[in-house]
């Protein structure tokens, strides 16, 4: 929920604003020279480093009415994080671009200073830089930095026929917990909703996933389908996934109240949902899957992507261009 009260960003200089923000913003643990200056300074021991960005736009993304500054914080550093660790690389830097309109509360930004803290500070990520602009809506612009600690980058290309299909994290709670919100039963499921509003990433899977010999891997954005069939595409082979009822029992059985509620399909929200930045990697038979890791089925010969041995559906998921 937003707040009226206190001052709003129009009643402080931009020098105010930021002197309440910084100190609310982790330093992190290879930040080698801290914001003050033009520009900051990371360490790279690998020689390489990993680099992101992704987006938040208010009303597109986002609504205020429903997530708080904190909220917003959090998914912007989650979705960014797990673009990281799904490279196989551990996060170490994020920078911000914010554009605010000048009604909005001070309090607002502050949380969202406290929601990007409250995610980063626990795996030594600094935020070590950024922008505040003015504009007629929120936009919240993170680009984020990792290290590959030596190891090859994981790709979405490298799946083999053979090779075991595993996932770690959850799926389908974003999606229903925006389902919940939009038909006004928020009150419902908080947690359904908390999944939503700030998604919770396994993000120490990623790194682990690449010491553990994956071939593939990426974060579930834009559903599971959708991005199933990008790894298919990438690597030129076909998946064949076990239903949702086998693969994810323990989602199904957790959606089915929010499901039956709302006269939708728990094993769609598992099959379609995206945000809940869960880990889709592919491992070499016979690997030890890293913890949090469940096989959810096989890559094979061919092109499709299979569910249960049927086509799945390609035009599921998320569709950042269509009519959603
Ligand atoms: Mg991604």
């Amino acid at each position: 929920m937003t707040s009226t009260d206190g001052p709003l960003v129009a009643d402080l200089s931009e020098e105010a604003l930021l002197a309440r923000i910084f100190p609310l913003l982790p330093s992190g643990t290879s930040t080698l020279l801290a914001p003050g200056d033009d520009a900051a300074v990371v360490a790279a021991p690998d020689g390489r480093f990993v680099v992101t960005t992704d987006v938040l736009v208010e009303d597109r993304h986002f609504r205020r009415a429903w997530s708080g500054g904190q909220d917003v914080g959090r998914r912007a550093a989650v979705q960014n994080l797990a673009d990281v660790a799904a490279m196989g690389a551990r996060p170490t830097s994020l920078v911000v671009a914010l554009v605010i309109p000048a009604d909005l509360p001070v309090s607002w930004v502050e949380g969202l200073a406290r929601g990007l803290a409250l995610e980063c500070e626990p795996l030594g990520v600094g935020v070590v830089g950024g922008d505040l602009s003015g504009g007629p809506v929120v936009v919240v612009s993170v680009a984020a930095h990792g290290d590959l600690e030596g190891r090859a980058p994981v790709l979405r290309s490298g799946a083999r026929p053979g090779d075991v299909v595993a996932h770690a994290g959850v799926v389908g709670r974003s999606a229903a917990g925006l389902a919940l919100l939009e038909a006004g039963r928020g009150a419902l499921d908080d947690e359904l909703v908390g999944a939503y509003l700030h998604p919770s990433s396994p993000l120490g899977a990623g790194p682990a996933a690449a010491v553990a010999g994956a071939t593939a891997m990426m974060d579930v954005s834009d559903g599971l389908l959708r991005d199933a069939g990008r790894i298919a595409r990438a690597s030129g082979v076909g998946l064949d996934l076990a239903g949702p009822a086998t693969a994810f029992p323990d989602d199904v059985r957790r959606l089915a109240a929010a499901a039956g509620a709302l006269g939708a399909s728990a094993e769609r929200w598992v099959l379609d949902g995206g945000e809940d930045h869960g880990l889709l990697a592919t491992f070499p038979a016979g690997a030890t899957l890293p913890a949090g890791f469940r096989a959810i089925g096989r890559v094979r010969d061919g092109s499709a992507v299979l569910v249960d041995g049927s086509p799945a559906p390609e035009t599921s998921g998320w569709d950042h261009f269509g009519g959603h």
